[in-house]
């Protein structure tokens, strides 16, 4: 049993990463597991334009690459290996490799967004294809634009492109959307939005970037070509839970439901980012769950010595 660490972060994004420079400058010996690439999901955008203190664009990679460098000056050790099981009442991280027993845990495990999983997606991922309205959205000025899903992600970021886009197209494979009736009303008012109904994208088609998908209106079967510059999904995003479906209470959805101290159900175990039932998934609100997590983590090992 290795009980060199008194906190096991689990997860490497801005949650995790940032929980880990609180930690360890707070005199935690800290370890943080990704099974991954170090950087979560933010590492997929080009640009961030929006989290404060870079006045100048940085890629979600070199962002992650500065945290994960002030981790490593405060002494967080990161370690390549998945986390196969916890025992959240014992502090017990077992990876492959090795048995971990720790004081308290952080679950900074993230989120995926789901995929349409259709022809050319996967290819123009980056390339038009885009999960992030609020990271990409200012690529497409002047451009036609589509947002695929119905609920209450679709159409927010439906509106959010109309301050670029030229023409923001919402299709949609039933006749009515999922969203909530006050921002629908805004979409509908909004003449730069038109929703296309009961329609799935069958094809993404581009060289090098999306240049128009292959639709097909479910009613009729009817195919027809929409020539796009660039499409955003919003079809949902699958929490990962796995490691702690079992023990920690969640929403319906899957996300983690934490108080402001972003601890869990279980005394000791905390949550951050995109795992936990919030109103915005970003950067800057996984960083500021992972500064509180660590602070009051640190609090409870001191208090439950
Ligand atoms: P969601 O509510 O699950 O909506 C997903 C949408 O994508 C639905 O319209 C669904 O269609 C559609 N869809 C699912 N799979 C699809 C597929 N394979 N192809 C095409 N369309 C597909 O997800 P969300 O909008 O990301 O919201 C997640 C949760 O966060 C919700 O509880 C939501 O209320 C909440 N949220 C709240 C706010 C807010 O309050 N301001 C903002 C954003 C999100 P169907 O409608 O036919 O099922």
């Amino acid at each position: 049993m290795n009980k060199e660490f008194d906190i096991a972060i689990i997860g490497a994004g801005p949650g995790g990463v940032s929980a880990a420079i609180y930690a360890s400058r707070g005199g935690l010996k800290t370890v943080v597991f990704e099974k991954g690439l170090i950087g979560g999901q933010i590492v997929l955008t080009a640009d961030v334009e929006n989290y404060p203190g870079f006045e100048e664009n940085m890629s979600g990679f070199d962002v992650m690459d500065k945290m994960r460098k002030q981790a490593d000056k405060f002494g967080t050790i990161f370690k390549a290996e998945e986390v196969k099981e916890i025992e959240p009442e014992k502090k017990i991280v077992k990876t492959a490799n090795e048995t971990y027993e720790v004081k308290a845990i952080i679950m900074a495990t993230g989120a995926n967004p789901r995929k349409l999983n259709v022809v050319g997606e996967a290819k123009l991922t980056g390339r038009g294809v885009s999960y992030c309205a609020t990271c990409d959205g200012a690529l497409y000025r002047g451009k036609t634009v589509a947002i695929v899903g119905g609920g209450d992600s679709a159409v927010e970021e439906a509106l959010f492109l109309t301050k670029f886009a030229e023409k923001v197209y919402i299709i949609h494979r039933r006749d009515e959307l999922r969203a909530v009736k006050i921002i629908q009303e805004r979409a509908f008012a909004n003449e730069k939005i038109e929703v296309i109904w009961d329609s799935v994208i069958e094809e993404i088609e581009g060289e090098q970037f999306v240049e128009n998908v292959k639709l097909k209106n479910v009613k009729t079967n009817a195919i027809s070509d929409l020539k796009l510059d660039g499409i955003f999904v919003y079809v949902g995003i699958n929490p990962n839970n796995a490691l702690i479906k079992d023990f920690i209470e969640m929403d319906e959805a899957g996300f983690v439901i934490t108080n402001a101290e972003m601890l869990t159900n279980i005394a000791g175990v905390f949550a951050v980012g995109d795992l936990v039932q919030k109103v915005l998934r970003q950067v800057v609100t996984a960083a500021a769950d992972g500064a509180i997590a660590a602070f009051v983590a640190e609090k409870w090992i001191e208090e439950n010595k």
